[in-house]
């Protein structure tokens, strides 16, 4: 198997072009080489904000893999001629990792969330990943990253996830992954999920792509990530314009 994946560039951004099973794989291995890894998990609204903002995309050129999270992602390669197989959400490879880091014996640092959720958290996780050492759990809502830092390089976590939301997340893991030779993933809202406090949509919603609408309807400030669609569609069809073979 390859350890790395070839890439389809969307708006400047790389995406990993596998299967969601084979990346997790390959995520795997490296936590057991103790190769250091940064990946992003990015939708439109991540594309648009790196597109946006010179630093989050010299950040996001930074990371060892950039996933597609989002069907949007998917309908921009499509749109280049260059689809990719599927996607590869932050939420699926967390649960992909905690369930093998349960097996493994292996241990994880969980940074991110409101300190309720934080809580939730001390109590489902040694029930639902009995074999995972979980080496600490911090709400996100620090002024100062000092402490936090200084407690995972104590630790060394083999896997940090931090659920501090874009470009937030990104920008803790970019300053301060040199602290261990882990796995750092930025994950969003999903220790939200994890914990329960917010529902994943329905099998249904989710294998008709309409995880986005379900969503959305429960959480109206969402509308936000949705609005950005159009103005992302219409760039990507320039880009595709501009890298269209002539003749
Ligand atoms: N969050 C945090 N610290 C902050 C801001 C946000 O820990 O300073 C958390 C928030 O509680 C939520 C997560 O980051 O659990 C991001 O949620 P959101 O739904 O906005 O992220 P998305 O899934 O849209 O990236």
């Amino acid at each position: 198997m390859q350890s790395t994946f070839p890439t389809v560039t969307v708006l400047g951004i790389p995406f990993v072009k596998t299967t969601a099973a084979n990346f997790i794989a390959v995520l795997q291995q490296r936590i057991m080489q103790k190769q250091s890894t940064f990946v992003v998990t990015a939708n439109p609204e991540i594309v648009m904000y790196a597109h946006n903002h010179t630093d989050y995309h010299d950040l996001l050129q930074n990371a060892d893999f950039v996933t597609p999270d989002g069907i949007g992602i998917l309908d921009g390669a499509k749109i280049l001629k260059q689809p990719l197989p599927e996607r590869i959400t932050g939420f699926d490879t967390l649960q992909a990792l905690l369930k093998w880091g349960s097996d493994q014996h292996r241990s994880a640092y969980f940074v991110g969330a409101k300190p309720a959720v934080i809580d939730q958290l001390r109590t489902l996780l040694p029930q639902q990943y009995p074999g995972l050492n979980i080496v600490g759990l911090h709400d996100g809502y620090f002024q100062d990253d000092d402490e936090v830092v200084s407690d995972i390089q104590r630790t060394q976590p083999d896997m940090v996830f931090a659920a501090l939301g874009f470009p937030k997340q990104e920008q803790f893991i970019r300053a301060h992954r040199h602290v261990t030779k882990g796995l750092w993933m930025g994950v969003g809202g999903s220790f939200d999920v994890l914990a329960g406090a917010v529902d994943r949509a329905p099998q249904f919603w989710q294998d008709h792509h309409l995880e986005w609408f379900y969503r959305t309807v429960k959480e109206p400030k969402r509308l936000k990530r949705i609005a950005v669609i159009p103005h992302y569609l219409r760039l990507v069809r320039q880009q595709a314009k501009r890298t269209r073979p002539r003749g």
